[in-house]
């Protein structure tokens, strides 16, 4: 069975178990009906409100709409009544009776018309997201066209020209670029980029990422490119490496890493449900039931966004994110609350607290994707500004530090294995004064595109310093480390650098450590920084390792 297969098959079995339970948590909800007319207490109002809340968010999910839509009805006049203190009288026990029977006869209704099902074309955005290394660039000046698109492909994209918008959304209909980079001058137009994406945006459920490139540095132009939602904005003549950064972030990461999210809910049904809901749409979920364990999860599944019920019995979802973001650490993640309330004051006293977002419950499985989808994405850019470095992408010293410590604790936990390499450019002082600086940050970046291209996905890669870079190897033993970065040394010592006609090479030094080396990443650091230190004294362009290392 495939894994959509698989997926689907379990979110059959959830809807199925879901209509199993059903029936009997109707009765109890009878029955509480039925005590509170007899003895009409205050703590019985409340656990009937609890049991039609946890009805109204699930029932719609699970494809009731009618059931959901009563229970609603039924828990806005149970609220009430609690806010104002009292118990039902009879003619109210007569209400909620009525919105009873709505529910009971909802219940039994065929409910295959809003069962959760991915949409065709999610699914196709799903498969294209692997491997789209596609660009439309719109561009009618050829001569621009072609060297803009030269320079692109140089980094592993595919580039497909138009010398006009109309030309690219007719390509767009058939098929769907990981991005778009336009101009927003033509001869149609002053601004007619900049409205042909516009129009692009609105028509399309999930549209690509755009990037505008143009000559023109004025408000106008700039504040059409903000209009149309753009995601970057370059004059020219454009600076490709920097456009490449933010290619790399805006669709790199689509490909390489899907998106992670934290769901906290008690209702371990409704969980699973949104659970599955987000990883059949290519995204890797955690649910957590009980609140007070999210702290456990948050460093080492390090999510992109947190999905949070309110209303949680050990601690609700407005105090839960009050704690997080009394941590630095967290004050980025953003939360987005998952209610049935749609109480202007609750909303209000969420969004103080930091909330993102709220979404209301119940929420269709497309529309949760696409709201869990957008928000992590704009997460995910906003991050990648603050984590990386801008000249070479990769993650910032503070950054490495911090996967470090959490790949660490990790492998410790899970009793794995791990290496941590340093390395240092050789006579790199010597590169600048002899082909200047520019020269030398040319360099920095093939080497970052190297490591980048031989190492593996889950391995992390950093810039530590000016011309010192660190990795981080996951699952990796003392002699693979030293085997693979042995390799990456010697290839990149035969690497011919140009630069104003003038061709050189240059070499690097590299110390690795792994965890039998320290029971902390401070020994490890060290050890690994004299590694290096000794590579450099036995003649440089080579990589050692660290005594003790295994
Ligand atoms: P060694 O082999 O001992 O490491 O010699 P080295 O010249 O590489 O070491 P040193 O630490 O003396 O010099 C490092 C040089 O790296 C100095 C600095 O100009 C250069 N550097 C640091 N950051 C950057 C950068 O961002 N771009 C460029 N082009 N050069 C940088
Ligand atoms: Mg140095
Ligand atoms: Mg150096």
């Amino acid at each position: 069975m495939t894994d959509a297969a698989a997926i689907q098959a379990r979110l059959q079995a959830l809807c199925e178990s879901y209509a199993a339970q059903l029936p009997a948590t109707i009765r109890e909800i009878r029955r509480q009906c039925e005590k509170l007319r007899d003895t009409p207490t205050t703590d019985d109002l409340k656990i009937l409100y609890r049991l039609v809340h946890g009805l109204t968010g699930s029932g719609a999910t699970f494809g009731y709409a009618d059931l959901s839509a009563a229970a609603r009805a039924m828990e806005h006049c149970l609220k009430d009544l609690q806010d104002r203190g009292s118990v039902p009288d009879a003619p109210y026990c007569d209400r909620i009776e009525t919105y009873l029977q709505i529910i009971e006869s909802a219940s039994i209704k065929a409910h295959d018309s809003s069962r959760p099902n991915l949409s065709a074309e999610q699914r196709i955005q799903q498969s294209t997201d692997m491997e789209n290394r596609l660009i439309y660039l719109v561009e009618d000046d050829p001569h621009q066209a072609q060297d803009l698109s030269l320079q692109i492909q140089h980094f592993g994209y595919e580039v497909r020209i138009f010398d006009v918008p109309e030309a690219m959304e007719t390509a767009f209909q058939q098929q769907q670029p990981a991005a778009i980079v336009m101009d927003i001058m033509f001869p149609d137009g002053e601004l007619a980029g900049a409205r042909a994406v516009r129009e692009l945006k609105s028509n399309c459920h999930e549209p690509p990422p755009v990037i505008f490139i143009s000559s023109r540095d004025d408000l106008a132009a700039r504040l059409a490119a903000v209009r149309a939602c753009s995601d970057g904005y370059f004059t020219k003549p454009v600076d490709v490496t920097a456009m490449i950064d933010i290619l790399d972030h805006l669709t790199a990461h689509r490909v390489a890493e899907a998106y992670r999210i934290l769901i906290v809910d008690d209702d371990k049904v409704l969980a699973d449900h949104y659970a599955l809901t987000l990883s059949q749409a290519g995204m890797e979920v955690v649910t957590v039931n009980k609140p007070l364990e999210v702290m456990t999860h948050l460093q080492e599944f390090n999510p992109d966004l947190m999905l949070v019920d309110v209303y949680m019995p050990e601690c609700d979802g407005l105090e839960l994110a009050g704690v997080l973001r009394q941590q630095p650490d967290n004050d980025s993640l953003p939360i987005v609350f998952l209610s049935t309330e749609d109480d202007d004051a609750l909303r209000m006293q969420a969004m103080r607290l930091g909330a993102d977002d709220f979404l209301f419950k119940p929420i269709l499985p497309d529309q949760l994707v696409a709201s869990v989808r957008s928000r992590a994405q704009r997460a995910r850019v906003l991050r990648a500004y603050m984590i990386h470095d801008s000249l070479t992408g990769l993650v910032n010293h503070s950054t490495t530090k911090d996967y470090l410590q959490r790949e660490f604790v990790r492998a410790c936990r899970q009793g794995t294995q791990m290496a941590y390499g340093m390395i240092d450019l050789d006579y790199f002082k010597t590169i600048n004064d002899t082909f200047g600086h520019a020269a030398g940050d040319r360099v920095l970046k093939s080497l970052a595109r190297m490591l980048q291209q031989r190492l593996r996905k889950s391995d992390v890669i950093g810039r530590i310093g000016g011309e010192e870079f660190a990795v981080v190897l996951t699952d990796t033993s003392a002699a693979t480390a030293l085997s693979v970065l042995d390799g990456i040394c010697s290839s990149f010592s035969r690497i011919r650098h140009y630069y104003d006609g003038r061709e050189f090479t240059v070499t690097f030094s590299c110390g690795i450590a792994t965890r039998e080396n320290g029971d902390n990443t401070a020994a490890l650091y060290q050890a690994a920084d004299q590694a290096l230190y000794q590579a450099k004294h036995a003649g440089r362009n080579r990589v050692l390792l660290a005594a003790g290392a295994a």
